[in-house]
């Protein structure tokens, strides 16, 4: 493994509620190395979104980034202020926001929305080079040019999700955050902008953390997979090891909740509901819905602790393993 392009340390996002403080992302630290695609699972609720949006510094109020670290080529981007912030995303680190379909402006043609972002970073240029940009970003994500003319009505999902990902590659950023890039597609145009996606960071040698739900998406996308339950990463690993040997019990149960084109398996959904966060249970916050539960688990809570070679999990069965 490479250097890390992005270095996340010990980072919190909280919202303060009438009801009290909600730890949205509770102290998630990990690496994303040059060239990597970095997926990012677990239920609705589990802080992965917060945390991308954090990333990108759009925690917007009540919320607030409450502590920790996000090195970018030698900065912590969470020390930077609104401004400084604003010069960053999208130049080094870029957002393709879940739900494209309703993140395009519905009534600005395509051309000035992928021009928008690029004139607000001070690149002028004169028409006819707004025009070849613009026409070589969408050809780059498998659009024709004439695209740069429509309004977003006017394309399907797909194209949709494919002017979110010219946008967000408009300055040629290091780091992209996907976030659930193809949920309400069909499975083939789903495949095909997956594809797109790759090609488009290899060429770039961004990386990648993709968020989403669909681990057969991860598996088939991603290097390494990170599991966040309550906020918390709760397991990191190579994706073959955390599909063939998952560690803790919650990506264990994720994956038996996958069903297989081999053989018949009786499917097993996940007892019991994602905690709220507003009312974590004591210990491990997975205690009440774990197999495997005993006395430390309703007490204490499992560090992240290293459990193989380059692989991470949070629960107190691992720990004499380690
Ligand atoms: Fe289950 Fe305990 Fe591990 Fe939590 S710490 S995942 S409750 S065994």
């Amino acid at each position: 493994m490479n250097e890390p392009i992005l270095r996340i340390k010990d980072l919190q996002v909280r919202y303060d509620t009438s009801r009290g403080p909600v730890s949205a992302v509770n102290h998630v630290s990990f690496d994303l190395h040059k060239g990597e695609i970095l997926g990012l699972v677990g239920e609705s609720g589990s802080g992965k979104t917060t945390l991308g949006m954090a990333l990108v510094g759009l925690i917007q109020k009540p919320g607030r980034v409450a502590g920790g670290e996000v090195w970018l080529d030698g900065r912590d981007l969470a020390k930077l202020s609104p401004w400084e912030y604003k010069a960053v995303r999208l130049a080094d680190i870029a957002l393709m926001p879940q739900g494209a379909m309703n993140s395009l402006n519905p009534v600005t043609r395509i051309r000035e929305q992928i021009l928008d972002g690029i004139r607000d970073h001070g690149i002028l240029m004169s028409k006819p080079e707004a025009d070849t940009h613009v026409a070589h970003l969408l050809e780059r994500v498998g659009l024709r040019s004439e695209v740069a003319d429509m309004h977003a009505h006017e394309l399907s999902g797909g194209m949709k999700q494919r002017v979110a990902m010219a946008i967000a590659i408009s300055l040629q950023p290091k780091v992209i955050i996907a976030d659930e890039p193809t949920s309400a597609l069909d499975v083939v145009v789903q495949k095909r902008v997956m594809e797109t996606l790759k090609d488009v960071q290899e060429e770039l040698g961004a990386s990648i953390i993709l968020i989403g739900h669909d681990m057969g998406l991860m598996a088939q996308t991603v290097d390494r997979l990170g599991v966040m339950y309550a906020g918390r990463l709760v397991e990191l690993s190579p994706i073959q090891e955390a599909l063939t040997n998952p560690q803790h019990p919650y990506t264990r149960l994720l994956i038996e909740s996958l069903p297989t084109t081999k053989g018949k398996k009786r499917l097993r959904g996940i007892p019991g509901l994602a905690p709220q966060l507003l009312n974590l249970p004591a210990g491990c916050a997975f205690h009440p819905r774990c197999p495997h539960t005993f006395e430390p688990c309703t007490v204490h809570n499992p560090p992240l602790i290293q459990v193989g070679a380059r692989r991470w999990a949070a629960c107190h069965l691992l720990e004499e393993t380690a």
